[in-house]
């Protein structure tokens, strides 16, 4: 039974460390993982003291990329802490698996990825769509959040740049907004139609 524990846990979680495959359970519609850390105590996420003075512990269920098209919830064992630093303004912490799981999500780190990755290609009513279809149940006002929640890409000046026009809300005032066209990105939003604003971005760009 180890053995064949051991092997689900290569096969589930490939490139993470410290985290043990418990048993797994498959049914119509979903498979359940049970799993939990292994490592000695964590490090607090306010004053980076390592801690491994437990002090509960309890069930997360974060929801994972799916598997021959069912859904995958894990059911994490996560520890809490108490922080042994005693200027540190935080008391108790919650373990977090590194590349797994982060604080307050229902998704771990690749199903957020993935979802984020639909979403940019897709954005939100389509993207929430090929996700169900892929298995994957998310609103899209999720995609878009996952989306906003990536970090910013590095800022590289572009190449070409196209002009376009956007009207405010209310569609009386007219601005510029100006695309990356290889990424097909918007790079500034001009708050009018004037060539002299045009001309401070090129600038300013041509600085970069
Ligand atoms: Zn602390």
């Amino acid at each position: 039974m180890e053995e064949v524990l051991l092997r689900l846990k290569e096969l589930l979680f490939p490139s993470i460390a410290d985290v043990a495959v418990l048993s797994g359970d498959v049914n119509i519609a979903i498979v359940r993982v049970d799993a939990q850390c292994t490592a000695d105590g964590a490090v607090c996420p306010v004053c980076g003291t390592r801690s491994n003075r437990l002090h509960g512990s309890y069930l997360r269920f974060p929801a994972d990329v799916p598997s021959g098209g069912r859904r995958v919830v894990l059911q994490l064992r996560v520890r809490r802490f108490t922080c042994g630093n005693q200027s540190c303004a935080r008391r108790t912490f919650v373990e977090q698996i590194p590349g797994l799981t982060r604080r307050h999500s229902q998704r771990t780190e690749r199903l957020r990825s993935a979802l984020a990755s639909v979403g940019l290609a897709l954005a939100g009513r389509a993207g929430a769509r090929i996700a169900s279809v892929l298995g994957v149940s998310v609103s899209r006002s999720t995609v878009l959040r996952l989306v906003d929640a990536l970090p910013e890409p590095e800022m590289v000046a572009p190449r070409v740049v196209g002009v376009d026009e956007y009207a405010t809300r209310k569609g009386r005032h007219y601005g510029t907004v100006l695309i990356d066209i290889e990424t097909r990105r918007p790079v500034d939003l001009l708050p009018d139609r004037e060539a002299s604003s045009l001309a401070a971005v090129a600038r300013r760009t041509a600085g970069r």
